[in-house]
């Protein structure tokens, strides 16, 4: 059977996962990048136990862990106090229940890991070339750039939130903004008194809104995202340089953490939040979406890169298994992947209200729940089984 040719579009952390994955199955794989330079935004990702399955099944996952940093335990906290209303250990503990790591790393070092692996598996990265649209034929699919076209036997959407591939297949939908903002900045731990943020993923909770801090790259850098309830989002950008006074003064009165991070912090970006309702379909024909293109989310379970990792194993191992009819092929990926990317999309929107309540009696009553889950593991893991012990690579192995 001739070698199979797949066109990606978009060279994220989706994009480039599928990529490799593909190459490693003896596909030949173009990867169309809109950007001139693939520059990432300095921003931490965690990365739980699933997602480092894959990276593991891929070969990066020691690359990884040479530049992550192992949180001890995920901890939510009271905003004013800081003491912790809820805790689940991780380090030691998702490596013994669920066989992988728990993460938490730079993104541009993730993505450099993911960008050479695949470079060095025989991907071809073009950059500077934005795919706008798309034509089927009985043998082919054309990905169409401006004045140039590339023919392949699949096109994969990876091209993020606002995909262009997504819109013609299934139309101008509006993503829809969550009435929620992210501060997204990284400070380096050197500024603090050592021991300043707690070696943890820690999450401090109030009312309209949240705050995230953990260290990245082996605890050289502290990674925060502060999250705000906002009606308004008025900017045609997605992300902007953020005013580090107007920031500061939204966490007034927090955790002397918080506050003395902030202080410490000289830049940050912000971000509008945005996400789509399930589409009906990821699929048309010899073309599949995934990752952000497919099922955006709110970053409240801190999976959505996850999710594109993972689908990118699972989209690879489908190709591989269905190699004589690859409509099928992407069909079954859909199939696999579908109600879990839609079952975290939801868990996500719901960690909104969970995390921002204002009213004092809810507030009683979840962290009432939340000491239970302190107390009684059992609690714990019903919630975080679901989210971390799914393993895709035992579930779609390589064929
Ligand atoms: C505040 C915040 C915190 C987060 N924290 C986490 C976390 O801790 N853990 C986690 O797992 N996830 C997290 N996420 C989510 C995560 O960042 C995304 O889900 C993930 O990056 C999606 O990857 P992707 O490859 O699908 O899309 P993207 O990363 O958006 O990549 C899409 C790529 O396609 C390119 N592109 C776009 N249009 C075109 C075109 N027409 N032609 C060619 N190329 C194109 C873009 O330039 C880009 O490089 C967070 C998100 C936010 C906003």
């Amino acid at each position: 059977m001739a070698q199979q040719h797949i066109l990606i579009s978009g060279a994220g952390i989706g994009g480039l996962t599928a990529a490799l994955a593909l190459a490693q199955n003896g596909a030949k794989v173009d990867v169309f990048e809109q950007a001139a330079e693939l520059v990432e935004v300095g921003a931490g990702l965690q990365q739980g136990p699933n997602a480092m399955h894959v990276h593991a099944a891929l070969g990066i996952d020691k690359d990884i862990e040479a530049v992550a940093f192992e949180p001890e335990s995920i901890e939510f906290r009271d905003y004013q106090s800081g003491k912790s209303l809820l805790s689940t250990p991780l380090k030691n503990a998702h490596e013994s229940r669920y066989g992988q790591k728990y993460l938490h790393v730079h993104r541009a070092d993730l993505h450099n890991i993911l960008l050479a692996a695949a470079q060095k598996a025989g991907v071809t990265v073009h950059l500077g070339r934005a795919i706008d649209s798309y034509e089927q034929q009985s043998d082919a699919v054309i990905a169409k750039s401006g004045e140039a076209s590339f023919r392949g036997d699949i096109l994969i959407g990876a091209d993020g939130i606002k995909s262009k591939i997504r819109q013609q297949m299934l139309g101008p939908q509006d993503n829809h903004y969550t009435g929620h903002v992210a501060w997204r900045g990284i400070v380096p731990a050197s500024k603090l008194p050592k021991g300043h943020i707690p070696p943890c993923a820690n999450n401090w909770l109030g009312p309209k809104r949240h705050f995230v801090s953990y260290y990245i790259r082996g605890g050289e850098y502290i990674n925060f995202v502060a999250i705000e309830e906002r009606e308004d989002w008025t900017k045609e950008s997605w992300s902007q340089k953020g005013d580090m006074s107007e920031l500061r003064s939204a966490f007034t009165g927090w955790d002397s953490r918080v506050s003395g991070l902030l202080e410490a912090c000289d830049a940050c970006y912000l971000w509008g939040l945005f996400d789509h309702p399930p589409l009906s379909t990821w699929t048309d024909g010899r073309v599949a979406l995934l990752g952000d293109a497919a099922h955006p989310m709110l970053p409240f379970m801190a999976q959505g890169a996850s999710m594109a990792v993972e689908d990118g194993w699972v989209l690879a191992q489908s190709i591989a298994a269905h190699k004589d009819n690859l409509q099928k092929a992407l069909k079954a990926y859909e199939t696999a992947r579908y109600g879990r990317a839609t079952m975290i999309q939801k868990l996500s929107r719901d960690n909104a209200k969970l995390y921002h309540m204002n009213s004092s009696l809810q507030t009683f009553i979840r962290n009432a729940k939340f000491k239970i889950g302190t107390h009684v593991p059992a609690a714990a893991h019903s919630q975080l089984d679901k989210v971390f012990g799914v393993n895709v690579v035992k579930d779609f192995p390589k064929m």
